[in-house]
């Protein structure tokens, strides 16, 4: 089978079960949130795709092979952070070469993608500015282009606009959807905003107490004729 596929992940701490064993299935290219409220088990279960959460028991296959079999950089996950976590003191296009230095591409290649990146999210006249010169919207670009610049099969975003007002968190709905036709990434998304979810997702999975206690699309769970 493709995509990635959850088989009975669970996530014990030593008094708390966060995660009840998770079986779910998410194709390739969807756009697939996770809502449900604090404490639900939101944040572990996308640790445990990221790879930093070990999973007590169960498995997490991208294609069919366990991740634990592939090694981390290899594993072409990618993630968007509430807050960013953008280095502040590099530029916008140092920013966004990150993971592609990292991965020591050759200097014309890294130039080529960065810049076609930036084009994306429209920034491409400010690839010399600092990253506390931008706007929080703008930093929230750099943010999804540094994650998506060396063409990861899933995006992983943990409340990605909840640091944001509202408006612009409308605004940057619009901005994530038209970035996920873009590329070719599954994207993964975290929210408490139900209203959010139905507006983005191809498929929604509500969390409770460490369980998927329902899925489905968002007319499916949230219209009733
Ligand atoms: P297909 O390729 O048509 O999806 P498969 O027989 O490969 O058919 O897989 C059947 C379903 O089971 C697929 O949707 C796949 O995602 C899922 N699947 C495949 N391998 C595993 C596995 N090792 N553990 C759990 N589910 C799997
Ligand atoms: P959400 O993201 O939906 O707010 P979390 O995944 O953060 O939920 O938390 C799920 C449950 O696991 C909560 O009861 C939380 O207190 C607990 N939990 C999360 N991380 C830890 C940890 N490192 N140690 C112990 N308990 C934890």
């Amino acid at each position: 089978g493709s995509g990635l596929v959850l088989d009975g992940v669970t996530k014990r701490y030593s008094s708390v079960t966060a995660l009840q064993p998770i079986s779910i299935e998410i194709a390739p290219g969807e756009f697939f949130s996770l809502i449900g409220p604090s404490g639900s088990g939101k944040s572990t279960l996308l640790g445990a795709i990221a790879g930093f959460i070990p999973p007590s028991a169960g498995r997490i296959l991208i294609d069919g092979r366990d991740i634990v079999d592939i090694p981390p950089y290899r594993r072409n996950i990618g993630m968007v952070f509430q807050n960013y976590a953008l280095f502040p003191h590099l530029t916008v296009f140092e920013n966004v070469a990150f993971a592609l230095r990292l991965r020591k591409l050759s200097k014309a290649e890294v130039t080529e993608k960065t810049q076609r990146m930036l084009d994306v999210i429209r920034l491409s006249g400010m690839g010399e500015r600092r990253i506390s010169e931008l706007s929080g919207g703008q930093q929230q670009r750099v943010a999804l282009a540094r994650a998506a610049v060396y063409d990861p099969r899933i995006l992983l975003m943990d409340e990605p606009l909840g640091a944001l007002d509202k408006n612009l968190r409308e605004e940057m709905q619009y901005e994530i959807k038209a970035f996920h036709n873009k590329i070719a990434a599954t994207i993964i998304y975290v929210t408490h905003d139900q209203e959010e979810a139905a507006a983005m997702s191809d498929r929604i999975a509500i969390m409770k107490d460490g369980e998927i206690v329902q899925h489905g699309k968002p007319r499916e769970l949230y219209e009733h004729p």
